[in-house]
Formats: structure tokens, C-alpha cells, sequence
């Protein structure tokens, strides 16, 4: 089990999480119920707040990028650590706000924001956008001016690197449709066009390379590659940039498969990004930029997971055994998505050893609804209690009403005690903007 979480198996053989009873929690909240704890997300941004403070003089700030989890609790707890926040979009931002998250510490990102969501952000007094194509330029131009405003801005660059992750999740490749190429001239030509905006004023650069990524290298590459870039373009167009943000990406443990980081080990990745930035600003005759970066997956991911009650299952001799849980794609679609691979462990005997491999699949009318195959388990029985981990990034986030489900309630852990932050959906809920015309009545 993961060394930094706080899961462990208690006395009574169930999982724990937070010091809470997983058993318990799916009895008293029903299944599907996502359970989040709240000491390892505030633990991760820790992480990286105190090193950007300890490693840069805290010239600098944290982003939690919430679009791996987005509801009003996590951005009050991102409040209370002091660090900032993105949002993609005009839902994301409203969430933030409404949360009472203060609007200059919010940075604004999308490749194709609304004309109708820049208004939103411009009005409530956002700190920054992220500007990712030129026609946005010009909108949020209209906008600060005609509020009397200059906007700040960073400029969404392109670096080229590649990351060695899953393909459908590679943002950074020139192919992308996110951000501006350095390597076709069109970054340093979005440069000149934003100086040119007298309602803008451009600080810098952002760019994001990817997500669950391992290869401090990839990070390194993007960071010297960013560099340079501010170095062309202070010499070319007589503009250095002072800001400079380098996205989110580092990796959680999911499986096996891949390697269980400590806290030292995000440590160690954001110092040797400073690293990075150090001396690039040392070649360059820079000065050092004030330092963003946007983990959202490693803060929230593992601290959550998914609790389900097992359902019908289905032998299909020597082919393979179904496990039907009460979820499925509509509270975790990153398996038909991604073919993303979990851990799961039955957590009313969590003790047990894993004597069959089975698929567990969701009760979705559709035969690639799973949570995954091939998943080592002890014999599984009908109403076990089955927890799926690291479910905190890009499920709730990801969720839907497909098939007129309702999208389950969260938790959130602090010290053995839960409560709600998102409360369950009930059928009138689900109804709730549904109308008959007229003529049909
Ligand atoms: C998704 C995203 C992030 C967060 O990525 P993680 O892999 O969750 O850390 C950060 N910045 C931008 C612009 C993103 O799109």
C-alpha cells in the first residue's frame, strides 16, 4: 500500500482511510460514494508550496489545477494553504468564486474560451489569463477596455517536448491544438501581437507539457526550452518576460505498473525545475522569473478513492469472470477513456491475499463500461464492499448521468470524521431542467 497515504487495514481487516473505517463509510453514506482526505491534500500542496518558499524564496506560487477536481470544498481548502488556483472554464470559475476564493490568485486557461466566460472572468477581477489563441487576444483586448482595465496575461507556448505518457493525454506535441509553436514562430509571433494590446499587459509564458508524467527530464527539457524562448524574445522584441509557468503533469501511483513516489520524490521535481530555471536565467542573463506550476492529479489523485457494493456476478468459464459494481463509467469513464489501470481491494477484507484475476464492470448499458480487467482480487462474494484507489483526479471531475445515474456524493476525511462536500443527486435532481412542450402535454 501507498507509503504517503493514509490507507490502512485496521484491526477488523478493513480499509482505512483518514483514519476512517471504509466499511463503515459505505454503510452510513451508501455506495457509490467517492471519500476524499483532506490531511493528503493539503499535505501535497504543502509539498510544493514549502519548496517553492524554501529552494526559491518563495518567488513564486502553487496552482492547483482544479479541473482534476472541482467543487466548492477543495477551493476553500486550497484558500486556507494559500496557494492559487486554475479553471478552465466559466463553471470552474464560478465554483472558485462562489467558494469565496480570492479572484487574483485564479489563473484562467482554455483553448477556446467563450466570448461569454472572458466577460465573467475580466468583470470578477481574475489575476490572470492564459491566453491560447490570438482571436483571444483581441476578445479579452474588447473586454479590459471596455472596462477600463488592463488584463495581465501569459501567453500559452508550445515547447515541443514530448512526454512519454499515454499518447491521448500529450497536450504539448506540435500537433496539439493547445497553445502557440515556438518552433513554426507563431509563440514569438503572439508575443508581438499581445504587446501590441493596450489593454493587455503580457508577464510571460505558460506552458504544460502533459500529465502523469515520470521523466524529471521532460519537465527539465520544457523548462531550458521556455528559457530560451524568454531569451529570443527579450532580444528580438525587447520584452522579457517576468512570469514564467510551467503547468502541471507529475504522476501518481495507480498500479504496480508504476513507481510509488514519496514526498520527497514531488519534492525533488519541482527543486530540479528550479533548478532548471536558475540557470537558464544564469545563461541567458535573465532575471529569475516568479515561478508558477500547476499540479492537479498529484495533489487530489490518491488522495481519493471510490467505494462500491459488489452486485451480480457473472462466470463465463475459462473466459472471464464479471464483477458488477453499483458505478461505472459515470463516475469513473477513465478506463473507457484511457484504458487507465486501477488498484482495487475488497475493503471488508482487505487482509485477504488475491487468488483471482476479474473484470469489474459498471452497470452501464454499454459493454465497455468497466473500472478495468484482469484485476487481482480475493474471491469476491455479492455486497462486498469493493474500493477502487486513487480515484481523486478526473472522476468526479469526469463525471456524467449517463444512463440517468446519478453522479455519487463525496466525502471528505479529516481526522477518522466525514462529511459531505457533495451531496448526493437525488431523481429530482436529475429531472431538474427537463421540460415537456406544450403540445406534447
Ligand atoms: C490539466 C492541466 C494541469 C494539471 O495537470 P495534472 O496532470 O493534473 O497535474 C495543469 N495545467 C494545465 C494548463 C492543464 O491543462
Amino acid at each position: 500500500m501507498n507509503q504517503r497515504s493514509t490507507l490502512k487495514i485496521n484491526a477488523d481487516g478493513h480499509l482505512e482511510i483518514g483514519g476512517a473505517d471504509a466499511v463503515s463509510l459505505a454503510r452510513k453514506f451508501g455506495t457509490p460514494l467517492y471519500v476524499f482526505d483532506e490531511a493528503y491534500i493539503r499535505k501535497m500542496m504543502r509539498v510544493y508550496r514549502d519548496t517553492l518558499q524554501s529552494r526559491y524564496e518563495g518567488r513564486g506560487l502553487v496552482l492547483y489545477a482544479s479541473k482534476a477536481f472541482s467543487c466548492k470544498a477543495v477551493y476553500a481548502i486550497a484558500k486556507s494553504e494559500n496557494i492559487g488556483v486554475d479553471v478552465v472554464s466559466g463553471g470552474e470559475l464560478y465554483t472558485a468564486l462562489s467558494a469565496g476564493f480570492p479572484a487574483d490568485k485564479i489563473y484562467m486557461h482554455g483553448n477556446n474560451k467563450l466570448f461569454s466566460e472572458l466577460v465573467y472572468a475580466v468583470e470578477s477581477g481574475v489575476g490572470t489569463v492564459v491566453l491560447d489563441s490570438l482571436s483571444e487576444a483581441d476578445m479579452v483586448d474588447k473586454i479590459a477596455g471596455e472596462k477600463g482595465v488592463k488584463q495581465r496575461v501569459l501567453i500559452r507556448i508550445n515547447p515541443g517536448v514530448e512526454a512519454h505518457t499515454h499518447a491521448f493525454i500529450q497536450t504539448a506535441r506540435t500537433d496539439s491544438k493547445f497553445g502557440f509553436s515556438v518552433s513554426d514562430g507563431s509563440a514569438a509571433a503572439a508575443c508581438k501581437y499581445v504587446l501590441s494590446k493596450k489593454n493587455l499587459a503580457l508577464h510571460g509564458y505558460h506552458c504544460h507539457i502533459g500529465s502523469q508524467i515520470f521523466e524529471e527530464e521532460a519537465f527539465k527539457l520544457a523548462v531550458e526550452k521556455v528559457m530560451d524562448f524568454t531569451a529570443s524574445v527579450k532580444n528580438s522584441l525587447n520584452f522579457e518576460a517576468d512570469t514564467i509557468n510551467l503547468g502541471g503533469g507529475f504522476g501518481v501511483w495507480y498500479n504496480d505498473e508504476e513507481p510509488k513516489l514519496k514526498e520527497k520524490d514531488y519534492e525533488n521535481y519541482l527543486i530540479a525545475l528550479i533548478e532548471a530555471v536558475k540557470s537558464k536565467a544564469v545563461e541567458h542573463g535573465l532575471k529569475l522569473p516568479y515561478l508558477l506550476i500547476e499540479p492537479g492529479r498529484s495533489i487530489v489523485g490518491e488522495a481519493g478513492i471510490t467505494l462500491y457494493t459488489v452486485g451480480a456476478i457473472k462466470d463465463i468459464p475459462g473466459i472471464k469472470k464479471y464483477v458488477a459494481v453499483d458505478g461505472g463509467m459515470f463516475d469513473n469513464p477513465r478506463y473507457a477513456l484511457y484504458q487507465s489501470k486501477y488498484t482495487a481491494i475488497l475493503a471488508n477484507r482487505a487482509n485477504e491475499k488475491c487468488t483471482e484475476k476479474v473484470s469489474i464492470a459498471g452497470k452501464c448499458c454499454e459493454s465497455g463500461d468497466l473500472i478495468g480487467v484482469d484485476m487481482p482480487l480475493p474471491e469476491v462474494k455479492t455486497g462486498d464492499i469493493l474500493a477502487v484507489l486513487t480515484t481523486g483526479a478526473y472522476n468526479y471531475s469526469m463525471a456524467s448521468n449517463y444512463n440517468r445515474n446519478a453522479v455519487p456524493p463525496a466525502v471528505l476525511v479529516n481526522d477518522g470524521q466525514a462529511e459531505y462536500i457533495i451531496k448526493p443527486q437525488t431523481y429530482e435532481d436529475i429531472v431538474r431542467n427537463d421540460l415537456i412542450p406544450e403540445r406534447l402535454k
